[in-house]
């Protein structure tokens, strides 16, 4: 895959989870295919490098990047989202024998302040010095206005399908592999996909079976939506860090410097344990996505040790607890496939939503 999207002449940057300025990328033709993981069991022994009691994902793309997986990329990008992945950046040139560059990216943490912009317009201006080294060319301004414009567009589409989802005669499994595929697609055709999918948005209400709601980290494996599928239900509103927590909840107002259009945009994201943040304000959000979405039940879907992830489920427990929603929650470690065990669990819980849908 990786080789497959390295387009001759172009750098191409594999990027770690979870949020980084795709734009910069896009302005300065780099480009990115992000590794989740990737999925199934680690590709090679370096795994056994990192504690068991770190997520699979940092694990699996130890083993990967050691084992050459990603040979044909000209970086890697860390963005600082976890302890892990900070570690990891250390990591994979120290143990992984990672020669090519270690690129870093502090995105934002806590609250939309003058001063926290401003750091994130310094920390956007050194990647952008850092890719330029790779390139050989310094990014011009003028092309990270269009590409902030492109990817505006990008992120309307995505949130229009997963907003009006129910209005979208298509079911999960093909939605979410069409939403994940801009996790390696070129923007520009991630952006006719998503038209083209976009002009199946009607008045008419297509989705009729259970509609339920998922937060989480990373859909793997994906045939948890064929599972639900087949149980009766669907996706009525997303919180998953890779999928609904990437479309900005307010975009900013375009024109004007860039950089600081950019700096914005990274306040204008939903609330992500990732990116630390009020609690309350994130369970106020989670909140009103349910009810707006009609949502009868949630599923929390989240990797074991996700340290952010997990430090936030005690809340939303307490929260949908209070709201009377049915809840389901989901440990993964990246398998290739959903055992049967939670297969089983999943069609309990959509029959149990359904019934307490019917009940008085
Ligand atoms: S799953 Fe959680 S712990 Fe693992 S890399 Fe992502 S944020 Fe970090």
């Amino acid at each position: 895959m990786i080789s497959a999207r390295k387009i001759q002449g172009r750098k191409t940057v594999a990027v770690l989870p979870v949020h980084y300025p795709r734009e910069l990328f896009t302005a300065m033709d780099i480009r990115t295919v992000e590794l989740w993981g990737p999925p199934g069991p680690p590709r090679g022994p370096d795994a056994g490098r990192i504690q068991t009691y770190a997520c699979a994902i940092v694990r699996n793309a130890l083993a990967f990047l050691a084992s050459g997986g990603a040979d044909a990329v000209d970086a890697v990008l860390f963005p600082h989202t976890c302890d892990s992945i900070q570690g990891l950046a250390t990591l994979a040139p120290d143990f992984g024998g990672w020669e090519k560059p270690a690129l870093r990216y502090l995105h934002p943490k806590g609250e939309d302040r003058p001063a926290a912009r401003a750091f994130v317009r310094a920390e956007l201006v050194h990647l952008a010095d850092r890719l330029a080294e790779l390139t050989g060319s310094p990014l011009e301004i003028p092309r990270l206005a269009a590409a902030i414009g492109l990817h505006a567009k990008i992120d309307r589409l995505r949130g229009a399908l997963l907003s009006r989802r129910a209005f979208l005669g298509m079911g999960d499994p093909a939605l979410y592999r069409l939403l994940r595929r801009g996790e390696f697609l070129g923007p520009e055709d991630h952006l006719a996909e998503l038209a083209d999918a976009a002009r199946g948005l009607g008045e008419e209400r297509m989705q009729r079976g259970i509609p339920l709601m998922v937060t989480g980290y990373v859909p793997e494996p994906m045939t948890l939506f064929d599972s639900l599928e087949a149980a009766g239900a669907f996706i009525a509103a997303d919180d998953y860090a890779a999928v609904g927590r990437r479309v900005p909840a307010a975009p900013p107002a375009v024109g004007g410097d860039p950089l600081d259009t950019l700096a914005a945009k990274a306040f204008a994201m939903p609330p992500c344990p990732t990116r630390g943040g009020d609690q309350d304000a994130r369970m106020e959000y989670l909140a009103s996505l349910y009810r707006h979405s009609g949502a009868a039940g949630l599923i929390v879907h989240v990797q074991k040790f996700c340290e952010p992830e997990l430090f936030d489920f005690p809340a939303i427990r307490r929260r949908f607890a209070r709201i009377g929603a049915p809840l389901l929650y989901l440990e993964g470690e990246l398998e290739n496939s959903l055992s049967g065990q939670v297969i089983t669990r999943l069609e309990a819980f959509v029959e149990m939503v359904d019934a307490g849908r019917m009940s008085p």
